[in-house]
């Protein structure tokens, strides 16, 4: 507790200080101390924002300043949950956001200054979507591919600086930061708002050569060529990740990831739903009453199928295992076969012949029929 600084030296205040001193001095050095403007270093200002809160946490709460008048910091340490403040313990947030620009940020003001999005830290390069069409063919086996994917690198001309003789100064309206302070006044009331600086669009230096090469930018891209494997029984909607095949950091962070979302082209043969396979099959008239082995296609080639007499039109076959493999699952898919009885459309005088007799022998089925309707 030793070495914890005076709460109204903290805040630059004397004793007496009124609750309206004590909200004005508070709110000039939190918007001196933001992380998101301020000159100082961040961590530096990450600190200096933490003790000015503390101290303004105590002093604008009567029940914990006059604690802290009687008892100094001793007297208010219970007041915190772990003995010491944290910004958990910071319950005037409201007092201050209005400064930061209103409704810029969602959630709780301190979580986005100091943690989540807006750290400072090594941020994680963009993730990169990359589509890929293979055939049913190639979804069944798994297939291992190069892909292209354009992705930033670092500019060789300029070494990434942007400029053409490689010297950038830094931006004289932002200092350097890509971020300007707009600030808004409407009748006693000022608010800031952190906006992209206009000079620079961001990128924090002055460029007065741009590299013909990345029109200033630094950065160019390049198409990488990665290796993916598309596992076994793939199905169109799916999508996998290759971890750090991504875009990069922009600041030595790890690289985002490559995620390849999949699309089976349709088959000129085959159906597909999910692991299992359709195909029509047509037979002769004579095939289906006489019953035959046909040769079916399959992905594997071909399998023998055996078409017992009297086979109807549209009657279904399964072949057992002979569809795509499940995706991170057990077993396999099947393959059915729909039989289609074709109507020959032209005849010889010999099948005319043989068909007319087999009609007149037909006769006594058709009989059948409309005894039941006379019933
Ligand atoms: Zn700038
Ligand atoms: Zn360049």
């Amino acid at each position: 507790m030793a070495d914890k600084r005076d709460y109204y030296e903290v805040l630059g205040l004397q004793r007496t200080a009124s609750e309206e001193e004590i909200k004005k001095a508070y709110r000039q050095l939190a918007r001196q101390y933001h992380p998101d403007v301020t000159k100082e270093d961040p961590k530096v200002a990450e600190e200096k924002f933490k003790e000015i809160s503390e101290a303004y946490e105590v002093l604008i709460d009567a029940e914990k300043k006059k604690l802290y008048d009687q008892y100094g910091h001793a007297g208010v340490s219970q007041q915190f949950k772990d003995g010491n403040f944290n910004w958990n313990d910071f319950s005037h947030a409201d007092d201050v956001r209005d400064i930061f620009g209103n409704g810029g940020f969602g959630g709780d003001l301190f979580d986005m200054l100091f943690g989540g999005g807006r750290s400072r830290g090594p941020r994680q390069g963009a993730h990169l979507r990359y589509d890929v069409e293979i055939d049913l063919e190639d979804a069944a086996k798994g297939l291992d591919k190069e892909i292209k994917v354009p992705l930033t690198t670092k500019c060789d001309k300029c070494g990434g600086t942007g400029s053409k003789s490689k010297k950038s100064s830094r931006c004289t309206q932002c200092g350097g930061r890509g971020q300007v302070q707009r600030v808004e006044r409407r009748g006693t009331m000022q608010s800031i708002n952190i906006v992209t600086c206009p000079k620079c669009h961001g990128a924090g230096n002055d460029i007065k050569d741009p590299c013909p090469e990345c029109d200033g930018r630094g950065s160019v891209r390049r198409p990488k060529t990665i290796k993916i494997t598309i596992p076994k029984g793939v199905d169109t909607g799916m999508a996998f990740r290759v971890p750090g095949a991504g875009e990069p950091s922009p600041n030595a962070g790890p690289p985002g990831d490559l995620l390849v979302y999949v699309h089976v082209r349709e088959h000129d043969v085959f159906k597909r739903e999910g692991p299992n396979l359709f195909v029509e099959v047509p037979i002769s008239f004579a095939e289906a009453a006489l019953g035959t082995s046909l040769e079916v296609p399959t992905l594997a080639g071909k399998a023998s199928l055996t078409i017992p007499a009297g086979t109807q039109t549209d009657t279904v076959f399964k072949l057992k295992g002979q569809g795509l493999d499940v995706v991170e699952g057990r077993g396999k898919g099947d393959e059915y076969v729909q039989v289609k009885i074709k109507v020959p459309k032209k005849l010889s005088t010999e099948q005319k012949e043989l068909l007319r007799k087999f009609s007149e022998l037909d006769e006594g089925s058709k009989k059948g029929l409309f005894g039941k309707l006379r019933g």
